[in-house]
């Protein structure tokens, strides 16, 4: 009787069937190649993208005819993806709807980026959300991005990833002259404007004129016709230059850049694009600059995604109010892994544990839950239920201790117009570090909950 009264958390390890460990640790091979592949949002589209066509999936326009049995993508600018399959029920039912973001903290380019001084060549940068600065120097980094070129064509660069590539890098203090720097408190020890990323050293042999600036700028025209000014209308960032490898002798983790949040993306689209129920109406929106505010045309807070339910309502013939009011959710993030190496700042009750499967977060926010989306309970227990029926193995945690500080998601551009959502995500060790850390397990119970939220 008293082991039906008690909830105790439960790792996947002991409560699911070898099958499903086997399972995982196969869809986390193909995780890992998405994330190679993936570094920047607009590499993200790109093989997002890539994938849904292998799954039937064509391309939308805003305006283009809406019919039942669609299984349509919108490509939003290169960095934000909307992928819907229209199911056979009345669309006024509502939406199954997951959202993750595709942005990942990282190193941007300035503007004006080229200098040189002290016998090095350097790009200016402004970091993009919220970095721990000592991290992202003395480590390999490679340059992603794209040059919009005033003819109006468009040059991609992806530098870096190749083992036969040059990486990039940012230059750190020597300890020996670091007495000053080591005693200032880690968030002050160094300056957004000492982010500056080594291009190069060499002169070139044939000029008259003669600077590393020159040269580099002669290297760049020669592979990608740009120059110097073709910078003002470009988006170029350094992301670490390593691949995801599996951590552990039981290679049961894997280590990347740029988990948060891709390893929520990668299950909330693999689940779209394998649900083939096709009852109910399903779409899973991949948002861009979530780490900075989810501001711009890009980000959740555009009015986009009513625009593309309004004409799925003029389509289809339902009511926009109505089949917002009936859809339904799960704004997908990660969640932060407790860690004992930093037990003081986890409530360990309340906190997600590794390996425990995909964790509901009921609210974000900070302090007094100021700034979140607080789920409905009768939605979480709605949830329960659909996860019960398909074994699905889930925890319930907060980010860590209510005062030591907070973060927010998606949800609440998502719930504010009438949409009852839930934060659901893989618990992330070292988050927003440039190698992060999540458990297989977890990632393959966030695809199974997707998957029965999808269909039920
Ligand atoms: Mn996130
Ligand atoms: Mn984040």
């Amino acid at each position: 009787m008293s082991n039906e009264l008690t909830y105790t958390k439960k790792t996947v390890y002991e409560l699911a069937d070898k099958s499903v460990i086997d399972a995982a640790m196969s869809y986390a091979e193909d995780y890992k190649k998405y994330l190679d592949a993936g570094k920047t949002e607009h590499e993200c589209v790109k093989i997002s993208i890539a994938l849904a066509e292998k799954y039937g999936f064509s391309e939308y326009k805003l305006g283009d005819k809406i019919s039942h049995g669609d299984r349509k993508y919108f490509n939003n600018r290169g960095k934000n993806l909307f992928l819907f399959s229209v199911g056979s029920e009345p669309i006024n039912n509502g939406i199954r709807l997951t959202a993750a973001h595709i942005d990942s903290p990282r190193i941007d380019l300035k503007q004006c980026p080229l200098y040189e001084e002290g016998g090095m060549g350097f790009f200016k940068t402004h970091y993009y959300g919220g970095i721990r600065k000592y991290q992202w120097v003395a480590t390999p980094l490679s340059l992603h991005g794209v040059v919009a070129k005033a003819d109006g064509s468009v040059v991609e660069i992806c530098i870096g990833e190749d083992e036969n590539d040059p990486v990039f890098y940012i230059n750190d203090l020597l300890p020996h002259l670091g007495q000053k720097q080591s005693k200032a408190p880690l968030g002050e020890a160094f300056d957004g404007e000492q982010l500056n990323i080594l291009i190069g050293s060499a002169l070139s042999s044939d000029e008259e004129e003669n600077s590393i600036k020159l040269n580099i700028l002669k290297i760049l025209n020669e592979k990608y016709g740009i120059k110097e000014d073709d910078f003002l209308s470009a988006e170029l960032c350094a992301v670490p230059a390593a691949k995801a490898r599996d951590i552990g002798f039981d290679r049961s983790m894997i280590g990347a850049y740029g988990h948060d949040d891709r390893v929520c993306a990668y299950p909330a689209l693999t689940a779209l694009l394998e649900a083939t129920d096709g009852i109910h109406t399903t779409m899973c929106i991949l948002a861009d600059k979530e780490e900075t505010g989810s501001d711009g045309p890009s980000g959740m807070q555009s009015e986009l995604m009513l625009d593309i339910i309004n004409e799925m309502a003029a389509n289809l013939g339902g009511n926009p109010a109505v089949i917002r009011a009936n859809s339904k959710c799960l704004s997908a993030d990660v969640s932060a892994a407790f860690d004992p190496n930093f037990a003081d700042v986890f409530e360990k009750r309340n906190s997600a544990l590794l390996s425990c499967g995909v964790v509901f977060t009921k609210f974000t926010g900070s302090r007094g839950k100021s700034g979140t989306n607080d789920a409905n309970a009768e939605y979480i227990g709605w949830l329960r239920s659909i996860l019960a029926n398909d074994g699905v193995i889930w925890q319930a945690a907060e980010l860590g201790k209510v005062d030591c500080g907070g973060g927010g998601t998606v949800a609440k551009y998502i719930s504010k117009h009438n949409i009852d959502t839930i934060d659901l995500g893989v618990p992330v060790i070292s988050m927003h570090a440039p190698y992060e850390a999540i458990s297989k397990v977890d990632l393959y119970e966030a695809y199974r909950a997707m998957l029965a939220f999808y269909k039920y």
